[in-house]
């Protein structure tokens, strides 16, 4: 017979996770998809938006999981019951389990008062409307920032570079563009090497570096920060702060993120595995997420007598920056034991294709439905 696996949310972990299932564990598994929406969005493509350089890809979530082989149930999962092996839904229906995927994402919070929030999904119109006001030259010193270090900070090195091009390719000569992160060096969760590349190119480009520095709340024309005095902006557009989704019966942190082992199954809980945001692994993006959910499929295949010997979650980062002329390509490993790997390139050093989530199985799988649709990377 086979087992039931059971996958909490529609996201890049959840197919990721479905796909990997399919090709190892085959027949042996039955994969159901509960996710609390139909659609999946690709969000990387909403840093274009406000400039005009992306559209917004948004996939059929029921296609994209029969083209997985999986079922999809469009239900909230809201409580997991380990012992008995049952996951409850929003209208209180029970489901039994063998396995269990916990990859709900997190949610975004408001991190600024005052700020203007860069959500990325569809509501980019306040950035837009921030854009309109600098060309007009109603405003001239802009700075991009982000709450906290446990997030996806590429987004503002976008949003930042991609304003600058723009600004440029408008005439507009006398704005000042500012980053005031938390992080003690520009993306240096990548790595020296990456990181360094990065300073050079937002210096070249005339972006301010602000580091170390928390931005508290904006408010008067001034930005709050800690530590240091406040600053004097005429607006500021923050990434959110992001919060766990966890449910009833998942073991978690203080913020809701879900606490994992090295084979990404949640502690103290038999049969449960979890990947990608939802984790208390402090960096949200595409491409970990796929790579949690790779080690959890080969774990549940594992254990269901596939010959193969589960990987333990040992994280490459690997990451897309679009800079408004050109993309570029940054790597670096995580987990540290690979000595000095930081790279930044001007063609993706890996085999996953150019798009911004690599992901093993999920990034070819979308290129190839890209493909048939004819679906334009960047407008
Ligand atoms: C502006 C922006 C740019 C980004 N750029 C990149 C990039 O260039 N490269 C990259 O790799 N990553 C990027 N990311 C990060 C990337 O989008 C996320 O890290 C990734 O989507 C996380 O995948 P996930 O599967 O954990 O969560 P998600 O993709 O968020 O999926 C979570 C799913 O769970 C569902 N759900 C939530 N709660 C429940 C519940 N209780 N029951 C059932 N379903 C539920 C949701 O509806 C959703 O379908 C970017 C993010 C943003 C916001």
């Amino acid at each position: 017979m086979k087992a039931r696996v059971v996958i909490v949310g529609g996201g890049v972990a959840s197919l990721e996770a479905a796909l990997t299932l399919r090709e190892l564990a085959g027949d042996r598994a039955a994969v159901e998809i509960y996710s609390a929406r139909s659609d999946f969005v690709y969000r990387p493509y909403a840093v274009g938006k406000p400039f005009g350089s992306a559209v917004l890809k948004t996939y059929d979530l029921p296609a994209l999981v029969q083209r997985c082989g999986a079922e999809l149930h469009t239900d909230s999962i809201v409580a997991v019951d380990a012992g008995a092996r049952l996951a409850s839904t929003y209208d209180g229906v029970s489901i039994a389990y063998d396995y269990l995927i916990f990859a709900a994402g997190a949610s975004r919070q408001w991190p600024i008062p005052g700020a203007t929030t860069f959500w990325g999904i569809a509501e980019v119109s306040d950035v837009e409307e921030v854009m309109a006001r600098f060309e007009a030259g109603e405003i001239r010193r802009v700075a991009f920032t982000m709450p906290g270090v446990e997030s996806w900070p590429l987004p503002m090195y976008e949003l930042a570079l991609l304003a600058e091009a723009e600004l440029s390719r408008a005439g507009v000569e006398n704005a000042e563009l500012t980053v005031v992160t938390p992080e003690d060096a520009p993306l240096q969760v990548f790595g020296r090497g990456a990181s360094e590349a990065v300073a050079t190119l937002l210096a070249e480009r005339g972006v301010e570096v602000i580091s170390g520095t928390h931005p508290v709340r904006f408010h008067g024309g001034r930005l709050q920060v800690a530590p240091g005095d406040s600053l004097r902006f005429d607006a500021v557009i923050s990434l959110p702060r992001l919060e766990g989704r966890a449910v009833r019966g998942l073991l978690h942190d203080s913020k809701g993120f879900v606490r994992i082992d090295d084979h990404c199954r949640v502690l103290n809980r038999e049969r449960v595995y979890a990947a990608g945001d939802t984790t208390t692994f402090p960096v949200k993006q595409g491409g970990i997420a796929a790579q949690q959910a790779d080690v959890a499929a080969e774990a549940i295949a594992a254990e269901l007598g596939v010959p193969i010997e589960p990987r333990r979650f040992d994280p490459i980062l690997r990451g897309v920056l679009w800079t408004g002329h050109e993309a570029l390509f940054l790597q670096g490993w995580l987990g540290g034991g690979h000595g000095e790997t930081s790279t930044l390139s001007e063609a993706p050093p890996w085999d996953e294709g150019e798009d911004k989530i690599v992901a093993r199985r999920l990034a070819p799988f979308l290129a190839a439905i890209d493909a048939e649709h004819d679906v334009a990377v960047r407008a």
